[in-house]
């Protein structure tokens, strides 16, 4: 195969990942988006394999296995285990960059002073990746403490490991192919793996979706230093974009969150959630619910704001949610669904699972276009959202979630709040909403709360 069709191919696979991750940016376009650029992967992948003239059996094996392995894997996975699942996703691009660089290195320790480098930050990019995803991935999962683990010194630890890995680094690059080379490369790669746990295990609580950008940001980089590793230009523009968008998603995450990245790295959240564990917090009284009082309330109103949270993708209820909305429209209600950047256990969880129960586009608001509105809106339904309609974000300087923006539904002149129980949210804080004059508790499970309003309504 011809260079210059090898690289026109690269070219015309790039511009389709370039157009599809544009089509990503927009709900209606997304699913397109998608395709556009698994055809460019397809393309990519194809030219590579024929342009090398390699043995394939190898290659046939392991795209079989990971082809088996991923398919049980996206068909068995719940929506809910989603967030886990790209995480692990993030994890496993680490992981094959950080390989692809140590076969490499293997095979050719001749490098120059250039792909030494390029080789060190694959295998420390990548291994970082992978063990920081792995602790994610238990952290959304509750397999360990979603809460941030901070001992003393641990700040020095972290900077201890970064200068090892600089030192061995700077060595390594100097004289890879020496025997000494060798025992460089695998301290870097012992020092990448645990780095990965340090960095990551301080972090914890609401802060995690900025880790989560940040991990997929990570596997673009080291991808793309994998692509000149091995000089192959579509790798590098495939990393490349990943990184980019992925640092990108990090500021929108950052922002969403009021902090800066720094803070989110180097503070460890949740510190000072000691303070408001389980059972602390505000207290009073709330005013439980039944169907029939949600029932009338909605009834009477003229607007009305779903906003979800991570309850709903539990409860699956976003099919029942949209057949409620379909219903107060048809009782001339206005009604929309305000989105908060961080509910739910990944960026734009929210968006996927209303886009799933087509739910139009026109009635999703973001949170900066409904707080402004907040005081006109007759009644907020809260679907399994809880820390980001917590107002202690906005009044307690002592909660670990102050500064982070909410979506403001306490201004509202009604509140219903679909929950199963008092318990708190990712963050572990009780909210003061539950107990403010204007909110109810209507419990239970969301799918089936929902339902038996939609019962109501239809008058069955
Ligand atoms: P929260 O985790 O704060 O609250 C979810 C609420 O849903 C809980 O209080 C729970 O209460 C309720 N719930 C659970 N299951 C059901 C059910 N079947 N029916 C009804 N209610 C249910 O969710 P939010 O979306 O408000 O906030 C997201 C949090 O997760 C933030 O702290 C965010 O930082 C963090 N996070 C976000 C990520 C992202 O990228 N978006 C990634 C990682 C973390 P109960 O048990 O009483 O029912």
């Amino acid at each position: 195969m011809s260079p210059l069709f090898i690289n026109f191919a690269y070219i015309f696979s790039g511009a389709l990942f370039i157009l599809g991750l544009k089509m990503l940016s927009s709900p209606s376009t997304a699913r397109r988006g998608n395709l556009f650029s698994a055809l460019g992967m397809f393309v990519a992948i194809v030219v590579t394999l024929l342009a090398q003239g390699l043995d394939y059996k190898w290659i046939i094996l392991g795209m079989a296995i990971g082809t088996g392995v991923g398919v049980v894997a996206a068909v068995r996975v719940e929506m809910t285990s989603m967030p886990e699942m790209v995480a692990l996703f993030n994890g496993f691009g680490g992981i094959s960059s950080l390989l692809l660089a140590w076969a490499e290195y293997h095979q050719h320790p001749e490098m120059s002073v250039f792909i030494a480098i390029v080789a060190f930050l694959s295998a420390f990019i990548g291994g970082v990746t992978f063990t920081g995803s792995m602790v994610a991935f238990g952290k959304l999962s509750g397999k360990i403490t979603q809460k941030a683990v901070v001992f003393k010194g641990q700040h020095l630890i972290n900077a201890a490991i970064l200068v090892t890995a600089l030192g061995a680094a700077a060595l390594f690059c100097m004289t890879p192919a020496s025997g000494f080379g060798y025992t460089l490369f695998v301290i870097i790669v012992l020092v990448a793996l645990g780095f990965g746990v340090t960095s990551t295990i301080p972090i914890g609580g609401a802060d995690m979706p900025v880790v989560i950008s940040l991990l997929n940001s990570y596997s673009g980089l080291a991808a793309c230093a994998a692509g000149f590793v091995i000089s192959n230009t579509i790798l590098i523009v495939a990393g490349a974009l990943v990184g980019a968008s992925g640092i990108i998603l990090t500021k929108i995450m950052c922002k969403a969150m009021n902090r800066s990245l720094s803070n989110v790295l180097f503070s460890g959240f949740g510190t000072k959630t000691a303070a408001h564990s389980e059972g602390d917090g505000p207290q009073g009284e709330i005013r439980p619910a039944t169907a029939e009082d949600v029932y009338y309330i909605l009834e009477a109103a003229d607007s009305v704001v779903f906003v979800p949270g991570y309850g709903l993708a539990v409860a699956q209820a976003q099919h029942v949610v949209k057949e409620l909305g379909d219903l107060l429209e048809a009782n001339d209600t206005e009604v929309s669904y305000a989105i908060h950047p961080v509910a739910g256990r990944m960026p734009g969880h929210m968006n996927v699972l209303l886009a799933e129960a087509n739910v139009p586009y026109d009635q999703l608001v973001e949170m900066d276009d409904i707080n402004p509105r907040m005081d006109m809106v007759d009644v907020c339904v809260v679907i399994g959202a809880n820390d980001v309609v917590n107002p202690a974000a906005l009044d307690d300087e002592s909660s670990p979630i102050y500064g982070m923006p909410i979506i403001e539904t306490h201004r509202a002149k009604t509140v219903i709040v679909l929950k199963r129980s008092m318990n708190p949210g990712f963050a572990g804080i009780q909210n003061a909403l539950f107990f403010a004059e204007n909110a109810r508790m209507y419990f239970g499970d969301a799918k089936a709360s929902i339902q038996d309003l939609v019962a109501e309504f239809k008058g069955d």
